[in-house]
């Protein structure tokens, strides 16, 4: 069974028809880049996944549940996948260990030590255990970041969403943040990533599916749609950015 399937999505907002019809599938354990113009509909689709925007039209089912579904248990399916944004979203008044321990607690009904304990592992994964009593103000863009992934990791989610997680990064600090995604992806966990690091995309990815226009227009492994694309329109996104 796939980790997430979805099937004939549709958004719009208004008369703004954004996801035209996608079916696509994440399997446990694989990683999987989405690239596409800016527009085309990548970020409604990472937030379609754990229903952050409701569809008007088709499922998504995680490990088999189809969370559209009224009666679901839609706050047990959000538990399974962690996000992490453009705009790292930290809690401001918070320390970085508490960043990574109040949803541990209020949510998954932890105790304060077994979540300081889970939290510090996890900060020490993503290279951040000096940093525990900093607040997010005193971190780099780069730091922030690396907290925010190990605040979704800290809830030990079966799938992590990625939505340009090194986009508003100074130059100089998309590596470390890179790194510790690389890491991620050795260790075995599920990532959906949308992403505009085509190297990063091609070294890491699985797959790579390619969107213009809320449809997908090609997927495959990175070595086809980034290294030879069948469609006109993948060429010419790529020759842009690239
Ligand atoms: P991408 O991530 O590929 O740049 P988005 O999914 O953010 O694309 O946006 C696709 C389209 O949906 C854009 O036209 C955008 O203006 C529109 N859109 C996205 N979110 C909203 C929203 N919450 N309300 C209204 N329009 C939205
Ligand atoms: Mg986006």
């Amino acid at each position: 069974m796939a980790l997430v399937e979805i099937q004939n999505l549709h958004k719009s907002f208004g008369s703004n028809h954004v996801l035209r019809g996608i079916d696509f599938t994440v399997e446990e354990g694989e990683v999987v880049c989405v690239i596409g113009p800016s527009g085309s509909g990548k970020s409604t689709l990472l937030r379609c996944v754990n229903l952050l925007e409701v569809p008007q039209q088709g499922q998504v089912f995680v490990r088999g549940e189809d969370i559209t579904d009224r009666d679901c248990h839609l706050d047990a399916a959000r538990q399974q996948i962690g996000m992490v944004f453009q705009q790292f979203n930290l809690f401001p008044h918070l320390s970085v260990l508490d960043n990574c321990t109040v949803a541990q607690t209020t949510v998954l009904k932890r105790s304060k030590a077994a979540a300081e304990q889970i939290a510090r592992d996890t900060l020490d994964r993503v290279g951040l255990s000096d940093k525990v009593s900093a607040y997010p103000m005193q971190l780099s863009g780069g730091q922030q970041q690396r907290v925010a992934i190990a605040r979704a990791l800290s809830m030990d989610p079966a799938l992590m969403l990625f939505d340009e997680p090194t986009s508003a990064l100074d130059p100089e600090l998309v590596g470390d943040v890179l790194t510790v995604m690389r890491k991620l992806a050795l260790d075995g966990m599920t990532m959906l990533v949308v992403t505009h690091e085509m190297a990063f995309a091609r070294e890491v990815a699985d797959r790579v599916v390619f969107m213009d226009a809320g449809v997908i227009v090609e997927q495959g492994p990175p070595a086809e749609v980034i290294g030879n694309p069948k469609e006109e329109r993948t060429r010419t996104f790529l020759r842009r950015v690239l």
